[in-house]
């Protein structure tokens, strides 16, 4: 039986540049693809101008050069894609599937729910600012983490209705991401598992837009000294690039795979020769963990 190709891809919001964490996520997805003869796509999601910049997007993609992590295809901006987030928006508003929303996070924790003006799923008065949720299905469901294994899930319709469009008119994250992935053949997402809870809405949404369901395989988040993860909040510093062979040892070793001793002086295309040819899935640790101390040089 003829198997999907595989498509991969890393898809960054460029809130600042590359740390160690986000390396770990980018090696892991482009190690999957390649073993399996699979394309890697690289994808920008700056979806938010007020929390992004476009300095950060430049040096997201000049640490992936110097890592030789490079895009099987052109590198694709969220910030080009406005008019296809629309029309997936009209298409789910008119399925039933979305509708406009004035009420805050907190109103709707508090009616645990919509409050009625949202619940008749009505056209608002014109000029009105309002977000878009899409809404969500009553469901428990069970579906299988390529690592962690079984999830089961449960959603509730009402209060946990994700925003897909905010309403400073903003597309949000949970929407395009499943359209471009839609849209770009994605067949597996490798990403890191604080995104693990997104899964479920993000895999009604693929139904209400009647695609087939990737695969997803969530590696665990790295922690600093305080446990906490990795992340521009947490003022993870960006990575090194003039070390680009180190981190990636480093980012292996985060992966729970083994490069020899002789591998710490290599350059960066035979530690990716051999990540390639060595790659073993099934040792990346289930749990999110700290970061790896510096290997020693021999
Ligand atoms: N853009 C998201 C982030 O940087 C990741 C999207 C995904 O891999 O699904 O956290």
């Amino acid at each position: 039986m003829p198997t999907l190709p595989y498509r991969g891809r890393f898809a960054p919001s460029p809130t600042g540049p590359l740390h160690f964490g986000s390396l770990v996520t980018a090696l892991a997805s482009f190690l999957e693809a390649r073993t399996h003869n699979g394309r890697w796509l690289v994808r920008i999601e700056d979806l938010d101008p007020l929390r992004e910049s476009q300095t950060a997007t430049t040096q997201i993609l000049e640490s992936l050069d110097a890592h030789q992590l490079h895009s099987d295809e052109p590198i694709r901006f969220q910030s080009n894609r406005h008019e296809y987030y629309e029309a997936a928006i009209l298409r789910l508003q008119a399925q039933g599937n979305a509708y406009p929303c004035l009420c805050s996070r907190k109103q709707l924790k508090e009616n645990s729910g919509h409050t009625e003006s949202c619940q008749q799923r009505a056209p608002l008065p014109a000029g009105l600012p309002h977000a878009i949720r899409f809404a969500l299905e009553n469901e428990t469901f069970r579906w299988q983490d390529e690592l962690l294994g079984l999830q089961t899930l449960t959603i509730h319709a009402g209060a946990d209705d994700p925003v897909i469009k905010r309403k400073e008119g903003f597309y949000a994250y949970q929407l395009a991401v499943v359209v471009d992935d839609i849209d770009q053949g994605i067949s597996h997402v490798v990403r890191g598992s604080d995104l693990l809870d997104t899964t479920g809405q993000q895999q009604q949404i693929y139904r209400a837009l009647n695609a087939p369901l990737p695969s997803w395989l969530h590696i665990p988040v790295i922690l600093n000294e305080q446990g906490q993860k990795l992340s521009k909040q947490t003022h993870a510093p960006a990575l090194d690039d003039s070390q680009p062979a180190r981190n990636l040892i480093r980012a292996l070793a985060a992966l729970g795979q083994q490069p020899p001793p002789q591998l710490h002086n290599a350059s960066v295309t035979t530690v990716l020769e051999w990540a390639t040819l060595n790659w073993q899935p099934l040792l990346i640790p289930r749990h999110p963990h700290p970061e790896q101390p510096h290997p020693e040089q021999p």
